[in-house]
């Protein structure tokens, strides 16, 4: 049973619209602690697997499972990502009035577990948490700071952090690197490569000297016209020829 030990199972999905088959008998599952990169050309099927598993798009046939018992094609949007799976979009969406610290413990508030205590004072346990995190996303003495003035490089690690804030069982960021500069891509691979073994992450993203580096120790999988091409270890699936195939148009 390919479930055990998965965090989460698509199982033979696919998803028609008007006929076409936007994913077509895909199968793919992520351990937990997992850090998975997903590329794929355009078309690919990459952001309605995402919307698959995000419950906003739903599965024609096929199951998708999150553990080893929910099933994400029952779930409503709202329950899916209280169950744990948190997404972040390719554009940043920070609350930019807002500090820096505000912005974290305004996600972390969110929580449903938290929310009764909106307007309470933080516990220095609370405190202790956001200060962390912080310092995993790179922003450690920059709480201060309005989130709005902020590198677009930064309010994507803010993001990233207020998605961390909320402890979701799998983290789905869509091209994280997008517009980054090559510094901050290049600290963005750092900051992944430290998530990885902590929290099962799916990243789907174009930058392949961004992949390579965070591919290092995982795997890739490529997705071509709504199923998967192919799968491994970055070197391999490069070296693949129905991947050079793909991204070359032969
Ligand atoms: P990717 O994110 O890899 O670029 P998408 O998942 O966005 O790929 O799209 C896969 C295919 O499905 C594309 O051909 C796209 O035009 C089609 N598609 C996606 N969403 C819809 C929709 N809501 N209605 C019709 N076709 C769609």
């Amino acid at each position: 049973d390919t479930r055990h030990g998965a965090v989460l199972y698509l199982d033979d999905i696919t998803v028609s619209f008007d006929g076409f088959r936007a994913l077509n008998k895909l199968t793919l599952d992520i351990s937990v602690g997992e850090l998975r990169c997903i590329i794929g050309p355009n078309g690919a099927g990459k952001t309605t697997m995402m919307d698959v598993i995000t419950g906003k798009a739903r599965p024609t046939s096929g199951s998708a499972f999150f553990g080893q018992t929910l099933d994400l094609a029952k779930m409503t949007e709202t329950e899916i990502a209280h169950a744990g799976i948190g997404r972040k979009f390719q554009r940043p969406t920070v609350f930019e009035q807002h500090t820096v610290f505000e912005n974290l413990e305004l996600a972390m508030k969110m929580d449903k577990r938290v929310r009764p205590t909106l307007f309470a004072r933080l516990t220095s346990e609370q405190e202790d948490r956001i200060a962390a995190t912080l310092r995993q996303i790179r922003l450690h003495g920059q709480e201060d700071r309005l989130a709005g003035l902020l590198s677009h490089g930064q309010k994507q690690w803010l993001e990233i952090g207020m998605l961390l804030m909320q402890e979701p069982q799998l983290i789905l960021l869509d091209e994280p690197v997008a517009g980054m500069s090559d510094a901050e891509t290049a600290r963005t691979a750092e900051l992944l490569n430290e998530l990885r073994g902590k929290h099962s992450i799916m990243v789907v993203e174009h930058d392949m000297g961004f992949v390579a580096e965070i591919a290092q120790q995982g795997k890739v999988t490529v997705l071509h016209e709504g199923s998967v091409l192919a799968e491994g270890r970055m070197d391999d699936v490069q070296a693949d020829e129905r991947v050079i195939e793909v991204y070359l148009g032969r």
